[in-house]
């Protein structure tokens, strides 16, 4: 008998065996979105009939994915979808999942610049969740996402297609370089911010996420220090920057951004009570040989 045949065979035993098998504090949620979209059903439809027969494919279906959920992959990458800001982000495992904690990124964004008409560039956009959400509330603002990985690009394009949305573009680039000359009205950027021997790098669904999106030297703060130290560069008079960092990395943050005389330097929480976005404006003249720390 394979594996796939010795689970019981309705939905509600299902639910109960996968549950067992995958003992971790979600196993109940996990089981239950992994199960309705191999059926093509909804988490309610399972609710409302746990006595329904499931065919011996699906259960086979049902097993692999549940198998590569005990391996440490993202729920999101089995989905190959993730939720953001109410968009549905098409995910292939080559980017991060986007969190749910960025979304204050996005806010705060919204919040900074009320001009309906602004440039945006959004660095190292992964799968494009950030760049997308701002063009979706803002049809005027022109939206650039830029990515050093030419996957991430191909995803990112494909996710703006999806959404139909025509107000952002995605173009390959290593931070700033590439941009020479051009200014924005606002930079955001989640960029990697785990320092190389964080040991949350080991734990289930970021074992799995590209290392390459999470882990940037020592401390965790070599891209972020790179971008708070150029984007006055690229910063049109007024224009703001904001960076969601580690919990732990607010006070570091603030001291870059005065080093790099931004103005209105503040640190906001997130949901959780983490610090997670620090802003600043780029108020006065930008001078290069000034207090950039170029
Ligand atoms: N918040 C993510 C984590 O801790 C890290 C995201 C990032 O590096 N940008 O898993």
């Amino acid at each position: 008998m394979s594996a796939a045949e010795a689970l019981p065979a309705t939905v509600g035993a299902l639910l109960a065996a996968a549950c067992e098998r995958l003992a971790t504090p979600d196993a109940r949620l996990d089981a239950e979105l992994l199960l309705a979209h191999v059926l093509g059903s909804t988490r309610t439809q399972l609710y409302a009939r746990p006595e329904t027969t499931v065919d011996a494919a699906a259960r086979a279906s049902y097993h692999a994915l549940l198998a590569r959920r005990q391996a440490g992959e993202p729920v999101a990458y089995l989905l190959g979808r993730q939720e953001f800001w109410s968009l549905a982000i098409v995910l292939d495992g080559s980017t991060l999942v986007p969190r749910p904690e960025t979304e204050l990124l996005v806010e705060l964004a919204l919040a900074r610049v009320a001009a309906d008409v602004a440039e945006v560039l959004d660095l190292g956009t992964g799968s494009g969740a950030i760049a997308l959400a701002l063009a979706s509330e803002r049809p005027a603002w022109r939206v650039l996402g830029v990515d050093c990985d030419p996957a991430a690009l191909r995803l990112a394009r494909a996710n703006a297609e999806r959404l139909a949305l025509d107000n952002v573009d995605f173009a390959p680039g290593d931070w700033f370089a590439g941009l020479q000359g051009r200014c924005f009205d606002l930079v955001v950027a989640n960029p990697p911010y785990v320092a190389e021997d964080d040991p949350c790098l080991a734990a289930p669904g970021v074992c799995r996420e590209p290392r390459h999106a999470l882990v940037a030297g020592v401390d965790g703060l070599d891209a972020l220090r790179e971008i708070v130290t150029r984007a006055r560069a690229h910063l049109n008079l007024g224009g703001w920057l904001l960076c969601e960092h580690g919990a732990a990395q607010g006070e570091a943050l603030r001291e870059m951004f005065a080093a790099a005389g931004f103005a209105a330097i503040a640190t906001r929480r997130d949901l959780a009570g983490h610090e997670r976005v620090t802003q600043g404006r780029s108020a006065g003249p930008f001078t290069p040989s000034g207090s950039a720390g170029e």
